[in-house]
């Protein structure tokens, strides 16, 4: 079968591996949709730590299941799927209070272990999602992008009636402004330094939009708050110089929800932090949302397919890596069509 294949940074290519055999436990699944993500580039790019070569990377996918592993009673041939890229040990600490997206043995579908971007993938049956009958499999393959979304919200605490304010109109930006309007918040600001962007923020429901390349987003904001600041704020630009911004933009008792990778340091001001009790939370990956976010795009609260701007086959991913490279303001979601 073909296979996207990473051997180490910037050595990748489309190549023909062996299909895997499930071992116990495990579901083989024939991917319909993969996703790429800005975490697939920093793998590529041999910006990510945790990652072991050669990896088929990969860990937003959707597809078919095709074979099962021994001892799997949950799972049927044929069942429509999507799946949750953490494996978790249950065990240590972080396991032991629900926290298993930061497991201390962590294992993660697409860097840890292979991933979609291949014909078949063999995953833990515990990580495998029954896709409703009226998702179609390209939107069930967007369902991880979402978790991610649903869990810095979550962590961020939203009380009924908090302004959220969103660093950043990519696709972490869009998939977190569609969460918060499912979850009820009404009043978003969004802010980034494209306009095409903000524009597109603003179709999918942001009620404010600033350049903050052209426009003074302190000021404004203040303006639009009444001088009080923004309870919640998603930092879903991850440049480690807004932090300071992030803390002066937080209403007191606000919530900042960190997300961004970056290995720089940030300039913080303790009085800032202390002076109005603000929590800064980080964010990875996510806990146990898949169930939450299939329920939410199975009521119609999110529109998956907006986000998509690119399918293209297997065959062409090292083109859509040259893309996401060097013209990345051409694209939002590519998805890699597999098998569908
Ligand atoms: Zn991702
Ligand atoms: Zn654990």
């Amino acid at each position: 079968m073909k296979a996207f294949q990473v051997n180490a940074p910037h050595d990748f290519k489309v190549a023909e591996v062996e299909v895997p055999t499930p071992a116990a436990g495990e579901v083989l699944v024939r991917v319909a949709f993969a996703g790429i993500c800005g975490s697939d580039m920093h793998i590529i790019h041999g910006d990510n730590a945790f990652v072991r070569f050669p990896r088929i990377t990969g860990h937003e996918f959707s597809g078919v299941v095709e074979a099962l592993g021994e001892g799997v009673p949950d799972v049927s041939v044929g069942d429509r799927v999507c799946v949750d890229p953490v494996i978790s040990c249950g065990t240590c600490y972080p396991c032991r209070i629900n926290r298993p997206n930061v497991c201390s043995a962590l294992e993660v579908i697409g860097v840890h272990r292979n991933g979609g971007f291949e014909e078949f993938v063999s995953v833990p049956a515990a990580n495998v999602h029954q896709v409703p009958e009226h998702i179609s499999l390209d939107a069930a393959a967007l369902v991880e992008p979402y978790t991610i979304a649903a869990n810095v919200l979550d962590r961020m605490q939203p009380h009924r009636g908090d302004r959220l304010l969103i660093l950043g109109a990519g696709m972490i930006g869009m998939t977190i402004l569609q969460m918060a309007r499912a979850m009820g918040i009404d009043e978003i600001i969004v802010t980034d330094v494209i306009d095409e962007r903000l524009a597109a923020a603003k179709e999918l429901g942001a009620t404010h939009v600033l350049n903050s390349r052209t426009q003074d987003v302190e000021k404004e904001i203040l303006a639009l708050t009444e001088g009080e600041g923004v309870p919640l704020i998603a930092d879903a630009a991850c440049v480690p110089a807004l932090l300071p911004q992030m803390l002066r933009l937080a209403s007191p008792a606000g919530r900042i929800g960190l997300l961004g990778f970056s290995v720089q340091p940030s300039d913080l001001i303790q009085l800032e932090v202390i002076k109005k009790e603000l929590t800064l939370v980080g964010s990875r990956l996510n806990n146990r949302k898949f169930p939450e976010v299939l329920a939410l795009m199975a009521s119609g609260k999110l529109d998956p397919l907006a986000l998509v701007s690119h399918r293209l086959p297997l065959s062409e991913m090292p083109d859509a890596i040259d893309m996401l490279d060097h013209r990345p303001e051409e694209a939002r979601k590519v998805l890699i069509q597999i098998s569908a």
